[in-house]
Formats: C-alpha cells, structure tokens, sequence
C-alpha cells in the first residue's frame, strides 16, 4: 500500500507526503483490532460517569441519547473541569449539583455553550479525521458506523501518529524532519501559561478553561520546569474522592499520579522535528515542554503543532488558533 506514495509520484514535493499518506488511509485502517469502549447514557449520574471513567482507565466516552436513539455528544475530563468550577465554592460548602445532576441536567445547563456532536465514518479518510480534529479543536473524534449507528472507536491525535509511526521507516523521509524546531517554528512560543506548585488547584482548572490548554507547565522561583498537570491528572479528583477541596495545591493533588510518572518530557529548540516526534510516540505524551540550557520554559510543542505542521499547512488548509 505505502510504496504508492513516493517523492517523485508527489512532483517532487516532499511537503505534501503526509498529506498523501493520511489521504492513502481510511479510518477503519487505524481502528485496533479490539479495544475497549466505554459509552453512556445520557441519563447517567454526571457524579457516577466520571467514576466510571475512572474504573475503566478511560479518558472519554460517547454519550448516547435513549429518548433521540443516538450519540449526542462526548463527555471529556474537560467537561469535569467545567463542572467543578461551576459549581464549587469552597471545602465547606458541598456541590450538591455534582451529586444530583444527570448527563442531561449538565448538558441542559450548558444549552447553547454544548458542541453538537462531531464523528466520522470508517470510510473517511485520516486526513479528514485529522481536519476534524483540529478545526473544531477537539481531543476525541467517534468513529460511527453509518450502518448501525454504533460507535467503532475514538480516534485521538496520539493514535494518528502513533499509526503514521507504524509505516514512518517505509516512507521516504522528508529533509524537514532533519530540521530544529527553531529553523521550522513549530509550537507555541509566546505567552505560555505555567503555574506553580504552590498554585491551588482550582486556579489551575481556571486556566485550563480561559487559556485553552491542555497541560500547564509547574515552573519554581527560577522559572525552571519541575513538573507539569495536565488535564488528564485531573481524573485524580475523581480517582480519589478528592474534588470537594480545590482550594489543595497541585503538588498536593499531583501526589496521586501514577507511580511510572518519570519527570517532565522536555527538548529544545535545537532538537531536529525527528527527534522530538520519536520522543512523542514513545513516551506516549500529547506535548513537550520546550526548555532553554537552564531548563526555563521557552515553549510547548503539542500533537496538534505537529499534526497541522505536516498535514493541514502542506494541505493549504489554515489553522489560526
Ligand atoms: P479532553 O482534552 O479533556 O479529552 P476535548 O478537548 O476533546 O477534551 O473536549 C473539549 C470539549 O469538547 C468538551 O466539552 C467535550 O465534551 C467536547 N468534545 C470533545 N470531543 C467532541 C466531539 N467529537 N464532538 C463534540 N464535542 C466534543
Ligand atoms: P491525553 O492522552 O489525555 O492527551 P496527556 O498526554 O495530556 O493525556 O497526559 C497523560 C499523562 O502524561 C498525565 O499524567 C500527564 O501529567 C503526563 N504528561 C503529559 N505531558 C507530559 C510531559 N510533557 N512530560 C511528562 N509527563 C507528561
Ligand atoms: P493542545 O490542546 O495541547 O493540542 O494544544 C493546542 C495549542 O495550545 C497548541 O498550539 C499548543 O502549542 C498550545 N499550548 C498547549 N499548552 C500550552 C500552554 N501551557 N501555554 C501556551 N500554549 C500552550
């Protein structure tokens, strides 16, 4: 299938070799051959379904309407960002809503705020997958068998390259991959948002929201990089029982995180666009933390930089954040 695409079949255009590629493939090529899906019913306590996320290790799930008879939505850690900080207060005052509320009540609450529900079909192609992910600036993608309706898998940003790594030594290799980030300005270099270990959680979570980010850098006095909460550690909440005080540090909260945690994934600008996708793929992260030689913060070169980088850009498409 691969030996199909070649520089010289590209018009001697190496940029658009990955936009090729993800033209090549189909969804359902990307689709494991089992994984676990976790879907809920929209009548589900919003309480219950982040525990429930929680007890089957997953990070999202499709959200299915039984009056509609269809999926309506996703429901994200970022959704249980928003509802805590809607709701709480302080440690002693108890967020009754986050007891009481069904997916629907909260989805109700939302109204127009709510996203409609973007989904794919297996013969979509990864490169409209990929367009869909970015431009509605979403982590989770369904794919939906236009057949049955039912939900085949979710496709995130981490799989699509994980894919592309699978084929990566049988493609010709593009001379930009040989490039540093800085000659190639991929990432994020200005105003980056980073917090302290002293930072109270619930701020944190505010920034997660008004910044639209998806990791925020923990910087010391010397503004060097001693660790990093991400939205994802914020299930530790849920994990723990935790979130009735969001007023804890995030040194506190980060105490939860699992055990194989091995210190912040870093590079630097000098790092060539190979080298950081390798240590992308393998350390499984969504972004790396861009680092100077006394390891301050100078920026954060996420999958989607790179994904909008080798794809959407070649492809002409624009992506103003
Ligand atoms: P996270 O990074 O926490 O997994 P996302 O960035 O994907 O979350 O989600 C941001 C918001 O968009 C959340 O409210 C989530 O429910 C919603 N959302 C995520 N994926 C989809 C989708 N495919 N269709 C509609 N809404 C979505
Ligand atoms: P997701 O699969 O939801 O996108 P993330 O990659 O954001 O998840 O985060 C998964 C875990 O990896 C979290 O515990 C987070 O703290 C950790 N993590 C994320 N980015 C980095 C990084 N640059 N260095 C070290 N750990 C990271
Ligand atoms: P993501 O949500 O990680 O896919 O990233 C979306 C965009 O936000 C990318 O351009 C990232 O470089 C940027 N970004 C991610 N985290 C931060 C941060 N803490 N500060 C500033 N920009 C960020």
């Amino acid at each position: 299938m691969v030996e199909k695409i070649d520089i010289e079949d590209l018009g001697g255009n190496e940029e658009l070799m990955f936009v090729k590629f993800f033209q090549h493939f189909h969804c359902y090529d990307i689709i494991p051959i089992s994984a676990k899906l976790v879907v809920f019913d929209t009548q589900l306590l919003v309480k219950r379904a982040f525990f429930a996320l929680v007890e089957n290790g997953a990070r999202a799930a499709p959200l299915w309407d039984s009056t509609k008879h269809q999926f309506v939505g996703m429901l994200t850690i970022t959704d249980f960002i928003h509802i805590l900080r809607t709701y709480y207060k302080s440690p002693l005052v108890h967020m009754e809503e986050l007891e009481e509320h069904k997916l629907e009540t909260w989805r109700n609450v939302l109204e127009t705020k709510v996203k409609p529900l973007y989904s794919i079909g297996p013969e979509a192609s990864l490169y409209e997958a990929i367009k869909t992910l970015i431009h509605e600036k979403v982590h989770r993608l369904p794919v939906i068998d236009p057949l049955t309706g039912n939900v085949l898998y979710v496709l995130t940003h981490k799989r699509i390259l994980k894919f592309l790594f699978l084929y990566m030594s049988d493609l010709p290799s593009p001379s930009y991959l040989s490039k540093t980030l800085k000659n190639l300005k991929i990432g994020t270099y200005e105003n980056i948002a980073t917090i302290k270990e002293s930072t109270p959680v619930i701020m944190a979570l505010n920034q997660f929201i008004e910044r639209r980010v998806s990791a925020l850098p923990i910087v010391n006095d010397k503004a060097k990089v001693v660790d990093i909460y991400a939205k994802f550690d914020v299930i530790y909440l849920a994990a723990e029982r935790t979130y009735n005080n969001l007023d804890v540090t995030v040194k506190k909260a980060l105490q939860y995180r699992s055990e194989c945690f091995e210190g912040v994934l870093k590079c630097k600008v000098d790092d060539t666009l190979k080298a950081v996708l390798e240590k992308m793929v393998d350390s499984e992260v969504h972004r790396l933390v861009i680092v100077d030689q006394e390891d301050r913060v100078v920026g954060i070169i996420s999958l989607s930089d790179i994904l909008k980088f080798l794809v959407l850009h070649p492809a002409g498409e624009k992506t103003k954040l």
